[in-house]
Parts: C-alpha cells; structure tokens; sequence
C-alpha cells in the first residue's frame, strides 16, 4: 500500500473512533466471526474494518477478496483456511480447534468469511464451537452474497409486480445432492436464489419445469457478482442449461429464478467490462 493510500486509510479510521467511540474491548482472547461481503471491497461494513485493525490474526477463507486482507492490522499474522468446491485447506473441526486454540492464546482472532456468516457459510456451527468451550465471540454481519449480486446485476430480488417473496437455496448439500422442496420453489410470484448452484444448473432446471414453473421463467447466473470481472447470463428455464455449456462461467456464481429478472433490461447500471 503506498503513503497516500495509507494516510487515507488512517483518517477513515480516525474518523470512525471519533463517530462512533467504541465500547471497551474485553481483555483476553475473543473471536470476531466477520462476514467480508461478496468481493467488493467497498461493501465491507465499517464495523469489520474497525476489528480488521484490532485483529491479531485473520482466518480467511477462499472467498475473501484479497485487496480485502489489505485492511487487516499489517503485523496481524494472516492464516488461508479457506476451501474451493470439495479442496479445504484446513477441515471444518480443525478451523473450529484452532479458532479455540489462539483465542485462548489470548488473541483478538478475526475469523473473516465471504458474504455473511449466517447465510451458507457455516457460522453457526463455528461459534456453537465456540460457545460451548466458554470463548467470547461476537458477529459482524455482511452483504451477503444474494443481495450485492441482485443489486449489481440489476435485478431487484422482490417487486411488487413479480414476487413478494423470496428464497435463498443452496445447491450443495452434505452429501453432494441437490434434494431441495421443488413444489414450495415452483411457487409463482416468488423470486429463487442458489448459492452453490451451478453444478446442478441442469438438475435445477428440470426439476422447476417438473414441478410447474412455466418453462419460459426467466433465469440468470451472475458471475463474480460486484466485481470488475461480473457477467451476467440470462435465458429461461428451457435454454439456459444450453447456454451455460457454451459460455462456460466462472465460480463463484449466483442463480436467480423469477421473473425479476427480465427488470435486468432496463436495471442494469453496472456494465464493468466496458469501462
Ligand atoms: N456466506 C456467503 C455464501 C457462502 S456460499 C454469503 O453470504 O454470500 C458460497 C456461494 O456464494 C458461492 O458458491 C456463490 O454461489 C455465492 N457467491 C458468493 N460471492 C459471490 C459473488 N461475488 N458472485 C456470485 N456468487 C457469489
């Protein structure tokens, strides 16, 4: 990072101590589980940059963007921990074993994870861990990815004339299944996000159609959501498995089914391969 970036960095911070004074910082060793958005760094939160720089150590995952570990305290001692589809650098009770171990170390451990932390990314099952060994934790919650994605892509994920609800799935069950209630996500006037979904894009698909989701829904895969190498790809139901096989896009990505969607035409306002 060079000066200017730096001395900018340091009067955001000094900004922020004198908006918003903090409340004491326990003593000891604690754990911050801190959602870090999707990719994006401008939509981290004030408050996970705030304990990105009280941070001793930083448990990252594969999502996090790494202009994003620039804003971690620079001597802070910087762990991967993270996991691509099916390789993990460390396993899920290992993260949770040595989350334990330096907390009770006495370190000030930031465990940063992409999106949110409760939404298909294991929190829960990380502070139970921590709960129940007597650690203190706290949550930092992030723009999970559904949301920033939807907002980039141009598609609002609830609109009075095409869905009043909404759904977040994932397409990645434990035992590599997609076993999902097809009948309640058929469900007209409502809007279907997949995490984890293209792998099964083909399965997805059909399955909507045989449970009575017309065939000409609208659907599209949001590549990279909110970064400078976001793609959106759009068909329906019927054509899009075809489409994907041809344009071939790159993880992480997101699928959104309803007809919110086809707002996309008019919506869309972020164009970054252009610029
Ligand atoms: N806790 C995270 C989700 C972790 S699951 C959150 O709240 O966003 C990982 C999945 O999230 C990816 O497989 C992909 O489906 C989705 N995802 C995360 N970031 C994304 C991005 N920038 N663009 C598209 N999809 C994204």
């Amino acid at each position: 990072m060079d000066i200017a970036s730096a001395a900018r960095r340091a009067s955001l911070l000094g900004a922020l101590e004198t908006w918003l004074p903090e409340e004491e910082v326990p003593a000891g060793g604690f754990v911050s589980l801190v959602g870090a958005g999707p990719g994006n760094p401008e939509l981290l939160t004030l408050r996970a940059l705030r304990v990105m720089q009280r941070a001793h150590v930083v448990l990252y995952d594969h999502l996090v963007a790494r202009e994003l570990l620039d804003f971690v305290r620079r001597d802070a001692e910087r762990v991967y921990v993270g996991k691509v589809r099916d390789r993990h650098a460390l396993g899920q009770h290992e993260i949770n074993d040595l989350m334990v171990r330096l907390a009770r170390e006495g370190k000030r451990v930031v465990r940063l994870k992409g999106g949110d932390p409760f939404i298909f990314g294991r929190g829960g099952e990380e502070i139970e861990t921590l709960a129940e060994e007597g650690i203190p934790f706290q949550v930092v919650p992030g723009i999970t990815a559904a949301s920033g994605v939807a907002s980039y892509a141009g598609i609002p994920l609830t609109h009075r004339d095409y869905a009043q609800s909404c759904m977040f799935v994932t397409g990645h069950l434990k035992d590599g299944t997609m076993n999902l209630d097809w009948a309640a996500l058929a469900r007209p006037k409502q809007t279907v996000v997949v995490y984890m979904g293209l792998h099964g894009l083909d399965t997805l698909c059909a399955k909507l159609i045989e449970h009575g989701m017309p065939d000409s829904t609208p659907i599209a895969i949001v590549q990279h959501g909110t970064q400078p190498t976001q793609r959106v790809i759009t068909g329906t139901l019927k054509t899009l498995p075809a489409i994907a096989e041809r344009e071939k896009p790159q993880a992480p990505t997101l699928i959104i089914v309803g007809g919110v969607v086809t707002l996309r035409e008019k919506l869309a306002w972020f164009h970054p391969q252009k610029s």
